[in-house]
This record gives structure tokens, sequence and C-alpha cells, in this order.
């Protein structure tokens, strides 16, 4: 692994992703690019509108230094945000060592889930389901099981959790695409088996479709250990 080697313990943007779609989780399309015609090649083989992101292993807050520009819609419009976002940083993060800029699908807003794991001193490798924003941060309101967690487990997560009557629906808003987050707790379950090397995984947020829609992961971090 890349990260290890170079004593990173925290997997980059592209990295990660390039990592969940091993396993076959709804990463959005994305590529890096080292300059602006790049870019814009990798935008149109994605499609518009795209987003454009800073990758560096010394940036944690990207927005915060101008590294992050979304909703970018023609091949003209990539050429200048890739542009500005390498003058902020150049600015503002003299110092930063930077891997390229990140061209990614632009990820409709939607009803935001979160499914996170860890490697608990005491019971292993577990793995987290809860609604976005203030459900998980204020209310806490999460549900967890014990790697491995099957489909009928994972379903059990998605009904325990105090706020689930929302991914079934309610005042207009329209079910969720149960089948979708399933699978990727299941699939969350199976890295945290298959890759002892991964210690922690946040998929926060996904973006959790109307049913038969899906669901997309719209930002993600991964952090790894050497393994003996
Ligand atoms: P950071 O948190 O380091 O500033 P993020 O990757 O979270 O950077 O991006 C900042 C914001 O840009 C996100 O909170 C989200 O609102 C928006 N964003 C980022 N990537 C996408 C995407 N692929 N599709 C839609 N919106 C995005
Ligand atoms: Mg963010």
């Amino acid at each position: 692994m890349r990260a290890l080697e170079e004593g990173r313990s925290k997997l980059l943007e592209h990295e990660a992703y390039e990592f969940l779609k091993y396993f076959d989780l709804p990463v959005p399309k994305f590529g890096l690019a080292r300059g602006p015609e790049e870019a814009v090649e990798i935008a149109e083989s994605i499609g518009y509108p795209v987003v454009l992101k800073i990758v560096s292993p010394d940036i944690v807050h990207k927005s915060d230094v101008g590294g992050v520009v979304v909703g970018v819609a023609t091949d003209r419009d990539v050429r200048k945000a890739f542009e500005r976002i390498e003058a902020n940083v150049k600015s503002r993060v003299p110092d930063a060592r930077v891997a390229g800029i990140l061209i990614q699908e632009m990820v409709p807003q939607d009803l935001e889930v979160i499914v996170g794991a860890t490697r608990d001193p005491v019971f292993g490798p577990v793995v987290m389901f809860g609604l976005g924003g203030i459900f998980v941060e204020v209310l806490k309101d999460v549900s967890l099981r014990i790697v491995p967690v099957t489909r009928y487990d994972a379903e059990e997560m998605l009904n325990e959790i105090k706020a689930s009557s929302i991914l079934r629906g309610y005042r207009g808003m329209p079910p969720r695409d149960r089948n979708a987050i399933v699978d990727i707790i299941v699939k969350t379950s199976r890295v945290m088996s298959e890759v002892l090397e991964v210690t922690d995984i946040d998929l926060n947020p996904i973006m959790a479709f109307p049913e038969g829609r899906g669901a997309k992961i719209a930002d993600a971090r991964v952090l790894v250990r050497r393994v003996e």
C-alpha cells in the first residue's frame, strides 16, 4: 500500500476512492489531474458538472484554503477552476505537497446517511450506521454491529435507529433505497474482515437516493496501519 510505504496513515482522497472501488462500493467517478488539459480530459469523460478538489497530504480542510470548486460545467471553467485552486494553495499553504487535483462527478444533494467502521480494542472490528448531520453528531442516533455483518444484520441496523422512519419516507419525502444502504454496510464489513491494514473507514456523507435509485458515497476517509 503506497500510503504505508510513504509513512502516511490516511489515504489521499483518490486513493480512498480507488480502494473502495475494489470492493464495489458506490463511489463517484473521478480522476486525478496534474494539469489543466488533463483536467478537461477527465471532466469530459466523467460528464458535466464536476467538482475540483486539491489533493495533498498536508491539507485537511480543503475548502478553507480555496481548494474546492463545485458545479463546474464547461471545459473553460475546468481550466479556470484548476488554475484558481493551484493559485490559492500556492499562496495560502506554500509548503503543501500536492499530488494533483481531483476531478469528481458531482453528487446531487439528498438524504445523508453515514456508515463507519473502526477496530475496537474489546470487540474487534465494528460497523456503524446512522443518518447524517445532527442525527449522528448531536443525537448520537446510531446502530452498531460486530464484523462480519450479514445483510440481515444490516437490515436490522437500518430499523434500529430512532429516526428509522425517515428512511421509510415521511411528509412527502420518498422512501430510500434500503438495499443500496444495506449493500454499503455489508461491503464495509467485508473490507474490515479482509484488509487488516485498514483501521477506520468513514463514509460521510453517503447520499441515499429514493427507492430504486441507489446511494452514492460523497466523502470518504480511510485510515491504515502497518500489519506485521
Ligand atoms: P473539505 O471538507 O476538505 O473542505 P470536501 O471534500 O468535504 O472538502 O468538499 C467540500 C464541500 O463541497 C462538501 O461538503 C460538499 O458540500 C461539496 N462537495 C464536495 N465533493 C462533492 C461532490 N463530488 N459532489 C457534490 N458536492 C461535493
Ligand atoms: Mg468535508
